[in-house]
């Protein structure tokens, strides 16, 4: 069994476990917040599910089956330990932005009775802290798992969504919230902070 061969392997499993559970723990906080608006179109639909594919799937398959032992591949030791390094500040800023966001949050394009617009905490000065942490979970999980398959599946499926949900999640903000979102946009950088610099009075 693949899982127990490679040690960096239960590394991995170990962050997923607490990664999945900081979802579901969120998750199910805002079971009960009534959808207004939601915009799970056939390509929402397909771009979640490639991210399922990429990020459960592929690293299942890896870890409990043989089936994928023909993209194993075996990288520099150095490289898994700054895998499991990127761990940590990618489960912090998970964690953060699903606090931060709060009854806000949704796995995909919807807005909640009551919803308002985040711009404190993580969000004061990045737009997309969440996806930001999903991209560097997606990179470690790339550098820890020795195989280009399962490793890489996540960051790859992950891209492509983040490049077409993110301008309809905009797009979405802008309507509901108008120029509040439009002002909010200005003061933030999509994943990167965006230092804010007090206007000369
Ligand atoms: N893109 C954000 C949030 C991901 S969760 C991030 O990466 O951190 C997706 C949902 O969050 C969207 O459906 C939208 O309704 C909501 N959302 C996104 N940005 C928000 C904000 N600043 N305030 C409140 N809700 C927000």
């Amino acid at each position: 069994m693949n899982i127990l061969l490679r040690p960096w392997n239960i590394v991995f499993l170990a962050g997923f476990i607490a990664y999945i559970g900081i979802r579901g723990v969120f998750a199910r906080r805002t079971k009960g917040n009534e959808v207004i608006v939601r915009r799970l179109d056939a390509l929402e639909k397909t771009l979640l599910l490639s991210v399922g594919v990429g990020s459960l799937l592929l690293p299942a398959l890896y870890l409990f089956t043989p089936w994928l032992a023909f993209a194993d591949d075996h990288l520099p030791p150095f490289v898994p330990w700054c895998g499991a390094l990127l761990m940590a500040p990618a489960l912090w800023l998970f964690y953060r932005s699903h606090a931060d966001l709060g009854r806000n949050w949704s796995v995909t394009l919807e807005l909640r009775t009551g919803h308002q617009v985040v711009e404190q905490g993580v969000y004061r000065s990045i737009r997309h802290p969440m996806y930001a942490s999903i991209f560097l979970w997606d990179l470690a999980q790339g550098l820890l798992l020795q195989n280009w398959l399962a490793g890489w599946g996540a960051f790859v499926t992950f891209a492509v969504m983040y490049l077409v949900r993110t301008p309809r999640e905009e797009r979405m903000m802008c309507e509901f919230f108008g120029q509040e979102y439009r002002d909010y946009m200005q003061q933030t950088g999509r994943l990167c902070p965006r230092l804010r610099f007090k206007k000369p009075t």
